[in-house]
């Protein structure tokens, strides 16, 4: 999007966060309530933690939740994805990732959201490029001079933990990891209710809806999926001229959509 790297509250909140309750509850507690009440964390002598790490498969509500953070705690926010940081040019990458801080520092309280945090903090080894190394080090030294009072708080995603450099893992740095799991059956009712919220599906058409949601025709969809699910199931009401999206629509709409998460096996691990 053309916000891209500049700061702006977005406009999501917890409502609009289906399912996830551990995940909402672990980042209320570990930035919503210390930007909101930062004389009770002080009173009680606790230390909030700077980066938390969202881990899981893609399309379970990784970015979602990272915006609901910054506008329940009326942050602004900051999303950069990292393959986007990365500059062929030498030092640009480096500059970059500074520039994001600055920007950062001016528009505290801040929630910087590093999408694709693998790409830009790949493990460092033998093969490893001297150019990698650099844009490493010099996000650990910005997280770093990070301190506690500072009101910048760092959360990263990945499909890939695997795959980040061990420095970035420590204490003070991203040390908080959350997964974020593909829904189960009753986790999809509760992102599709959340993703009907004001939509025009009559009320008695909702429960058989729920439990298409629930059922075989969905099983493995992920939050991006029912989603999709709903998105056809609206393309469907526009063919036939509907004025209201009804079941019918939706179970044509189950046909067409396929479960994206194909090795939630390796999550698991
Ligand atoms: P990726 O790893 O691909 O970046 P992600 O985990 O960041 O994925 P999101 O971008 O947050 O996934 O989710 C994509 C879309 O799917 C959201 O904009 C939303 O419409 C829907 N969605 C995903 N999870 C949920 C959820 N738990 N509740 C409601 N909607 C959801």
């Amino acid at each position: 999007s053309k916000r891209e790297g500049f700061a702006t509250i977005p406009d999501v909140s917890w409502e609009d966060v289906g399912a996830l309750k551990s995940v909402r509850e672990q980042l209320d507690r570990a930035i919503v309530k210390p930007i909101k009440r930062p004389e009770m964390f002080k009173a009680l002598g606790l230390r909030s933690h700077t980066g938390v790490l969202l881990w899981g498969p893609p399309g379970c509500g990784k970015t979602l939740l990272a915006k609901a953070v910054a506008a329940e705690s009326k942050a602004n926010f900051i999303a950069v994805k990292g393959p986007e940081l990365l500059n062929k040019y030498v030092g640009e990458s480096e500059a970059s990732v500074r520039k994001v801080f600055t920007r950062a520092r001016s528009s505290v309280p801040c929630i910087v959201f590093f999408d694709e945090i693998d790409a830009l903090t790949p493990k460092r080894d033998d093969a490893s490029s001297e150019a990698s190394s650099r844009v490493v080090n010099t996000l650990l030294s910005e997280m770093d001079g990070l301190n506690q009072r500072a009101g910048i708080y760092i959360i990263a995603a990945t499909n890939r933990p695997d795959m980040i450099d061990n420095a970035m893992l420590r204490p003070g740095r991203l040390d908080k990891p959350l997964f974020v799991d593909l829904p189960g059956p009753e986790e999809r009712v509760e992102i599709l209710k959340t993703l009907l919220r004001g939509k025009p599906v009559s009320d008695a058409d909702v429960p058989h809806i729920l439990d298409l949601a629930r059922g075989p025709n969905c099983k493995g969809f992920s939050g991006a999926d029912l989603e999709s699910l709903f998105q056809n199931a609206g393309y469907a009401a526009v063919d036939r001229e509907g004025e209201t999206i009804v079941t019918r629509d939706f179970v044509h709409a189950s046909t067409m959509v396929r479960g994206s998460v194909t090795d939630i096996q390796k999550y698991h691990a």
